[in-house]
């Protein structure tokens, strides 16, 4: 195992889900920071956030992101937050997405190639993830690469071999999007073998593969990711009540198999954040 802790991420609100499909989804800055505050307090070291207009459709505005974060840290939450910089896929063009860098977070995802991603196309070419990775670097943001398919490692390893994402690195596999990697074991495994030495790596996966995987993650020694983001339920034919409810399970779960949920200070020091400076 590469460490016994686990890092129990959520991801709350995501850019699609709406209210109309699950109730408990938070979607204002108020309560996008409710939800971050009570996964903390049931183990998640990890809040990965999107937010949403007064409509409720997604934004990049960098206000909005600001908001939460303080919402956050006004509560005395030390969670690590990570700032979507998705866009959507494929909802708004390139240079919004670098809009959530801006507010400085500790954490952003990168996104690390173009898929179809359901009835969409998810573009993230070569000249976008170097510049993202740019911007992160100077920003001093740590990249969660976020792995899609297997080909998307091959894109990061370029942007790691050319000094643009700095070890340890942190990648997050999402696994069961059409037009990605299925939700299996043995995709879990490939994906795995392809990582360099060192790497710690995290697993969600969409819908009803969300519970496995993860499981899988805790049994393989690697990282987990729950939330409202990629399931809407609890079990079959039940919603979910809560994005705390969802971490709770997982933290349970993980407990049972030895691996104590990190803090969010001990995942910083796993991701290398506070040899950062951060
Ligand atoms: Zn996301």
């Amino acid at each position: 195992m590469q460490n016994d802790k686990i890092i129990l991420s959520v991801a709350t609100t995501g850019s699609w889900p709406a209210k109309a499909q699950n109730p408990a989804l938070p979607v204002t800055p108020e309560e996008i920071a409710q939800a971050a505050v009570a996964c903390w307090r049931e183990g998640a070291a990890i809040v990965h956030v999107h937010v949403r207009d007064d409509s409720g459709t997604m934004t990049c505005d960098p206000a909005r992101f600001r908001r939460v974060r303080e919402l956050i840290r006004t509560q005395g939450c030390d969670i690590l937050i990570n700032f979507t910089t998705s866009g959507g896929a494929g909802r708004v063009d390139e240079t919004e997405r670098f809009n959530s860098l801006e507010t400085g977070p500790e954490l952003a995802s990168l996104d690390a190639g173009s898929m179809n991603f359901n009835e969409r196309v998810f573009l993230n070419p070569p000249a976008f993830l170097e510049e993202l990775a740019r911007r992160m670097l100077a920003a001093n943001v740590k990249p969660e690469i976020e792995v899609f398919d297997s080909g998307m490692i091959g894109n990061a390893l370029t942007l790691i071999e050319r000094g643009l994402i700095k070890p340890p690195l942190w990648w997050q596999f999402v696994l069961g999007v059409k037009g990605g990697t299925p939700a299996t074991a043995r995709s879990l495994l490939h994906l795995v073998d392809g990582l360099p030495a060192g790497s710690l790596w995290s697993v969600c996966a969409v819908g009803s593969h969300q519970l496995p995987m993860n499981m899988l993650a805790i049994a393989m020694g690697g990282h987990a990711r729950t939330g409202l983001e990629d399931n809407l339920y609890y079990r079959r034919g039940e919603l979910a009540g809560s994005n705390a409810q969802l971490v709770a399970r997982l933290a349970r779960i993980a407990r049972e198999c030895g691996r104590e949920p990190a803090t969010p200070a001990e995942a910083r020091q796993m991701l290398g954040l506070v040899e950062r400076g951060r």
